[in-house]
């Protein structure tokens, strides 16, 4: 999956189509009778839009999600129908393109309401929303929780009750009604069920404003895979879908029957012996005791290699394991290879599906992040081959 060597690129990003397939159909099998929503955000968090949300209904998706507007337009230009939310929006958002793109939108507060609705008046259609319900992440959505104590008014009931209004005025229609996890990493944690109870007080606060919905939503690829109760008639799996765990603490990838869609490699531009002693990369911040082999690798900070995995990040070069040594710069950076040899144009795996290669958990331990940052960083400067059938 990580060959480089049919390539001209000096680095690149393969994406197996296949493996998103068949990471759909693992989510569909804990969904049940939810449908899922494939999240396919922040260029499919890396691993290309159009391809991957291709390949996601091709593994049996109902329907897609994306955050902002453009991807979403993104999809229907690239000839995408399927059903689609979008939600998150601002005051500036084309609502008139949305409108005549078919895009379903979240509404987190009144004033979006009101833009859909005009909208939908101009052309003369009926506006899709679906209300997003703040059940305690307190990020989007309208807060939906008492701000004082026994305080029965909330900022859902005022979305609610404008939405109702419109709806009863044939403006809009509300289609679902959806919230999001904090913490459904941690499947015990309290604020999990204290969310699932919020949700479904919001559910029946909508339904009794006489909201006849289609879709009630909660659970993100953590919650899919480890709360089944909580997947009401979707799930919006994100992370899952390009295969990696988003409980690393609890089980992996591989315990989760998921495949990893994203490999990245780079190809040996430079190789040469140095003396113990001599300090590698800037600032020097890491020095051989013995004469050495060094490798200068071509893929840096500005192609989404973490910079904070300077001395950590993991490679494989000619099949063998090794560190970055030293700090990663913006185009490339360095290996200590020791003894091995290697020449130039040499294979250095980033992330792969060989059984030794790295895995980009591995990448966010070396950096202290989350496997989610490690494959989303991986940018546009990277050509992404895509490899398998699914939805080609
Ligand atoms: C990103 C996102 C998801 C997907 O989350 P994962 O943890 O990647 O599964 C689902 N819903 C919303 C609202 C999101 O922003």
């Amino acid at each position: 999956m990580s060959d480089a060597g049919t390539s001209p690129w000096p680095a690149q990003v393969t994406v197996d189509l296949d493996a998103i397939a068949h990471n759909v159909g693992v989510l569909r099998g804990h969904a049940g009778s939810a449908g899922v929503m494939a999240v396919v955000k922040a260029d499919a968090y890396g691993h290309g839009l159009v391809p991957s949300a291709r390949a996601a209904l091709a593994g049996g998706a109902a329907a897609l999600g994306v955050a902002q507007p453009a991807e979403a337009l993104a999809l229907r230009q690239a000839g995408v129908a399927a059903p689609l939310l979008c939600w998150l929006l601002t005051p500036s958002v084309d609502a008139d393109a949305l409108l005549a793109a078919d895009v379903q939108v979240a509404a987190s507060a009144p004033w979006a309401l009101d833009l859909l609705a005009a909208a939908a008046r101009r052309a003369g259609r009926t506006a899709q929303v679906q209300l997003k319900a703040d059940t305690g992440l307190a990020r989007g959505g309208a807060f939906a929780l008492p701000v004082r104590p026994g305080d029965p008014r909330t900022d859902f009931h005022a979305l609610v009750r404008h939405a109702a209004s419109l709806s009863a005025e044939g403006a809009l229609r509300v289609v679902g009604v959806f919230s999001h996890f904090a913490y459904a990493d941690a499947p015990e944690h309290p604020t999990v069920r204290a969310q699932q109870e919020a949700f479904a007080d919001a559910v029946r606060l909508a339904e009794r404003a006489g909201l006849d919905l289609e879709v009630r939503h909660l659970s993100n690829s953590a919650a899919t895979l480890t709360t089944p109760a909580a997947a009401w008639d979707m799930v919006r799996p994100g992370l899952a879908v390009y295969g990696l765990s988003p409980v690393p603490e609890l089980a992996s990838a591989a315990d989760l029957g998921l495949r990893p869609a994203m490999g990245v490699s780079a190809r040996v531009a430079v190789v040469k012996r140095i003396p113990a002693g001599q300090g590698v990369s800037y600032g020097h911040t890491y020095a051989p005791e013995r004469a050495t082999t060094v490798v200068d690798v071509p893929i840096g900070y500005a192609d989404g290699v973490p910079r904070h995995a300077s001395g950590t990040g993991p490679v494989q070069v000619a099949g063998r394991r090794f560190r970055v040594s030293g700090r990663v710069c913006m185009d490339q950076f360095v290996v200590d290879v020791g003894d091995v040899a290697v020449a130039t144009g040499d294979e250095v795996v980033l992330l792969g599906d060989a059984d030794e290669a790295p895995t980009a958990q591995e990448w966010a331990d070396a950096a202290g992040t989350i496997s989610y940052e490690i494959v989303s960083r991986f940018g546009p400067r990277l050509p992404r081959r895509y490899v398998g059938e699914a939805g080609r």
